[in-house]
């Protein structure tokens, strides 16, 4: 074996996932086709669940430098910090909850120098897989590697999900967007919808969306400007585009995200419209679903059967962001109709509660697993980070406790276990935390059953 798992894909989602494994005590290996980080400025925004995920493992510090300039940057660009839905930009975010505005290449940077010790191969591309009874072998780099387990962290196009035979359903792209840091020469047309479109500018970022029309050769400058003419009628000169990138709004689901020892997490897993930009906050939490619950059967602590638990928790999540990101895309269609029904929405959105609705559905906190031991809420959702006081007054943040990767029990009572960290609280009732965040317990129904359920 070369290593416990071969994670294939450095992106986020794999550079994340590599790490979660080390500190479960496994030994990953990342296999990554591209010989340099990408700088491909896809990502944004970090929602919350991905934000705690990252601030677990503290990294928080590196979070809060990058969001200053982000926050910056999203206001130029957008005219506007509040979340949107459908472009519609009204969502007031979750006070109480953390979000990060962070460009993905200098996340790939933070979780790159996080997975440090990690064994990184670049210029490594999976072509073929062959899972047995014992292992996985992948080749790459001209030879075979060979792991008792493989995850595809490889993105959207993932080769391994292909090679594994992972069923992929959904639904084709209605609406096609080219984008990209450009500068025109001359006049410009105003932002906003057309009857067969729409256009963005803000900052040096410009977008157009049309119709899908199933085309994928590498964006011009030429392709930009009459994309540009077609919607909106004026006829614009684009003198320079860079980081041009064109991305739809299928949406597809692996049908299970386990086939044996091969895993799927992240964009290999699931792809949807960047409507609401939701990517990463459903794939870091698959990672963190994942990597401790390898670790825990690599250690032999439980079987194999325990690692279905990764496609029964994060498949229904995929679901949802694929519901509301279908939903954004119905209402980014041109027409009058729909533009009637984004009035509609947008007074909606005026509505606190209806507003609070948005911002949840987009953040995912109202995320809630289903355990195979009946508890009710708040069993299953994503802890947030808590304010923690002990015994003696003093106050500490819950992500203080969450480095080791642990589960965590926060009690007031003495109650000792190896398998767990303790921490004593007084100001919060009982709660035993996964590693992944998720609340197994909070003091109804036997705390020896979540125990025994996940460690
Ligand atoms: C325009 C746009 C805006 C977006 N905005 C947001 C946003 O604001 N917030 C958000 O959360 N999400 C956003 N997303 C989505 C986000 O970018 C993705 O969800 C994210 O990149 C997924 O990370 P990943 O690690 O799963 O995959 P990727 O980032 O695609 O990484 C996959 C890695 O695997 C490597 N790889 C591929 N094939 C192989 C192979 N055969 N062998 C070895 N390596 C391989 C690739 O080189 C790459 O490094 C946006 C997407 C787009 C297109």
């Amino acid at each position: 074996m070369d290593a416990d798992v071969i994670v294939v894909g450095a992106g986020p989602v794999g550079l994340f996932l590599a790490a979660e494994l080390k500190l479960a005590g496994a030994e990953p290996l990342v296999l990554e086709r591209l010989a340099t980080p990408s700088e491909e400025t896809k990502a944004r925004g970090l929602g919350t669940l991905a934000t705690e995920a990252l601030w677990r493992r503290g990294l928080g510090d590196q979070l809060a430098e990058a969001d200053a300039e982000g926050t910056k940057d999203l206001a130029r660009d957008h005219g506007s910090t509040r979340g949107h839905f459908a472009n519609i930009f009204k969502i007031v975010p979750d006070a109480g909850r953390p979000r990060t505005n962070i460009w993905q290449p200098e996340l790939e940077r933070v979780l790159a120098k996080h997975a440090e010790g990690v064994r990184v191969l670049r210029d490594h591309e999976v072509t073929a897989i062959q899972s047995d009874v014992d292992g996985v072998t992948a080749t790459a780099g001209g030879r075979e590697w060979r792991a008792k387990y493989l995850v595809g962290c490889d993105g959207g196009r993932s080769s391994v999900r292909k090679l594994a035979g992972f069923g992929f359903p959904g639904t084709p792209a209605l609406l096609h967007t080219i984008a990209g840091r450009v500068r025109f020469a001359g006049d410009v047309p105003p932002s906003g919808r057309y009857p067969t479109g729409s256009f963005m500018q803000g900052g040096s970022m410009a977008g157009v969306t049309e119709p899908a029309t199933g085309a994928e050769p590498e964006v011009t400058a030429d392709e930009l400007a009459a994309s540009i003419e077609r919607v909106t009628g004026t006829t614009v000169v684009v003198e320079e585009i860079h980081d041009a990138r064109r991305f739809g709004d299928q949406a597809r689901q692996a049908d299970d995200y386990r086939r044996g020892r091969v895993f799927l997490a992240g964009d290999a897993a699931h792809v949807h419209s960047p409507s609401g930009g939701q990517g990463l906050n459903l794939g870091i939490p698959d990672a963190a679903n994942l990597g401790w619950k390898l670790g825990t059967v690599l250690r032999g602590d439980k079987p194999e059967a325990f690692l279905d638990t990764y496609t029964r928790e994060r498949h229904p999540a995929g679901e949802a962001v694929l519901r509301n990101t279908r939903a954004q895309s119905a209402l980014l269609a041109p027409g009058p109709h729909v533009d009637a029904l984004r009035e509609i929405v947008g007074e909606v959105l005026d509505l606190p509660e209806a507003n609070r609705y948005f911002a949840d559905l987009l953040s995912g906190v109202r995320e809630r697993y289903d355990f195979p031991y009946p508890a009710p809420a708040p069993v299953g959702e994503h802890c947030p980070d808590l304010e923690l006081v002990d015994g003696a007054g003093r106050t500490t943040r819950l992500h203080e406790h969450t480095r080791t990767g642990r589960g965590l029990l926060l009690t007031a009572g003495h109650r000792p276990d190896p398998r767990i960290d303790v921490v004593a609280v007084a100001n919060t009732g009982p709660l035993l935390l996964r590693p992944d965040g998720v609340i197994a317990w909070a003091g109804e129904g036997p705390l020896d059953v979540a125990l025994d359920t996940w460690f």
